[in-house]
């Protein structure tokens, strides 16, 4: 298949004007000026006219299974309320509820040109219900063990039984699983190094939440504060509080590692950032920015520059809508560019694609438009010059009318 767009933004190489990409089968196989690929016999021409044509949008952090709660839970006085609110609200919903939200959540991150989606599993009874996703899908296994310490043999067995039946099932081919630790606050340190050595036989990524409100901070730094008093009420055992902050306790114990996509990193000290300058470039985490869910919590202004300074690679994720408004990565990095007025158009479309694409080892494969790419591909009107055409994808606000995944059009609503 052959398709034309008048401007054509690979992003690890200049705008085309007038360009065209054959695809075969999943794949881009070649890329170029328009006139430089005429169709070969038979080959279907898909012209996209006044268009701008680019990768599919990756977002390296949500939850879908929240996807319902938009609004539910009105902007919290402190993130512990918050948790309270939210596992309140969650034991009321029915495996019907979650199926569904899950089911709408992809609708609207497929409406606003996501090809890509890293989402948290909170329910996983509910895995074998879930039908074949429509988009390219990390599902990460959420794990907890606040009271009761679990055995090695469980967290394996569970971990595996997620994703087994799901990995055989060919309609499931856009799917790929991971491992979610939730949080330093949820999971031990034994409970993440027996995810990691999970993870490691069997070539799933890990992710963690860490270093998110002030609360969790307080906890690890200073054993105080209201989730130290809400968790030690739950009996979780506290004697790793009053020692680190969250990020530090994690890496220095060997919790977590190099390549680790890590959530949030909003509250960070003058320790971690050391931490982090003293690692090679290889053993450096990735970070997922959520600036809507950022701005719900009113946390300290995120440190996007001088991590990417550092070498991190930063990417941009959603969070869920029980804590933030939209599933749309634009929308997202038009919020991150409201804080950050220096970064590019090009700065800010890397967050959504070549970066989450790196963090999903997907490099090359992801998030660009080159030869041997997978073809995820989505396209805005335009009709202005290519050289400005990052900018007006940044800038647009409305559904994406075009969107293809794994070389196969996919239907997206309207406005
Ligand atoms: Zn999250």
């Amino acid at each position: 298949m052959l398709i034309r767009s008048r401007t054509v933004l690979p992003l690890t190489s200049a705008p085309i004007q007038q360009g065209a990409v054959r695809i075969v089968g999943e794949r881009i196989v070649e890329l170029g000026r328009a006139f430089e690929l005429p169709p070969l016999a038979n080959e279907p021409v898909v012209d996209l006219g006044d268009s701008v044509l680019l990768p599919g949008l990756i977002n390296a952090h949500c939850h879908l299974d929240y996807s319902s709660l938009k609004n539910s839970i009105s902007p919290p006085k402190s993130f512990t309320e918050w948790v309270k609110r939210l596992n309140s609200v969650k034991r009321q919903l029915s495996g019907e509820d979650i199926l569904n939200s899950i089911a709408r959540g992809f609708q609207e991150a497929q409406r606003y040109g996501t090809t890509t989606v890293c989402s948290m599993v909170a329910f996983p009874e509910l895995m074998s219900q879930i039908p074949p996703p429509p988009i390219r899908t990390w599902w990460f296994y959420e794990m907890i063990d606040i009271r009761h310490r679990i055995t090695s043999e469980e967290v394996v067995a569970g971990a595996l039984s997620f994703f087994e039946e799901s990995r055989e099932d060919k309609r499931h081919s856009l799917a790929q699983f991971g491992l979610n630790p939730h949080a330093p606050y949820t999971a031990s340190l034994l409970l993440y190094r027996l995810a990691r050595a999970c993870a490691a036989g069997n070539h799933m990524l890990l992710t963690t939440h860490v270093s998110e409100s002030v609360e969790e901070a307080e906890m690890f730094q200073h054993a105080s504060g209201a989730l130290y008093d809400f968790l030690s009420g739950l009996e979780r055992p506290m004697h790793d509080c009053g020692l680190d902050t969250p990020f530090g306790w994690l890496w220095r114990n060997g919790a977590i590692g190099p390549q680790w996509i890590l959530a949030h990193l909003n509250e960070l000290e003058a320790s971690d950032f050391t931490l982090l300058g003293a690692l090679t470039p290889e053993q450096l985490p990735h970070v997922v920015h959520c600036p809507g869910s950022h701005h719900y919590f009113g946390h300290r202004p995120f440190p996007f520059t001088k991590l990417a300074g550092m070498g991190v690679n930063v990417c941009i994720g959603t969070d869920s809508l029980a804590s933030t408004d939209t599933l749309s990565l634009l929308a997202e990095v038009r919020r991150l560019q409201a804080n950050h007025p220096n970064l590019s158009a090009e700065d800010l479309l890397n967050t959504i694609t070549l970066a989450p694409a790196r963090a999903l080892q997907q490099e090359g494969q992801l998030g660009c438009i080159r030869t041997n790419a997978l073809a995820d591909l989505i396209a805005i009107p335009y009709s202005g010059p290519s050289e400005d055409a990052a900018e007006a994808v940044v800038a647009h606000s409305s559904a994406i009318p075009w969107m293809m995944v794994g070389g196969n059009v996919a239907a997206v609503g309207a406005d």
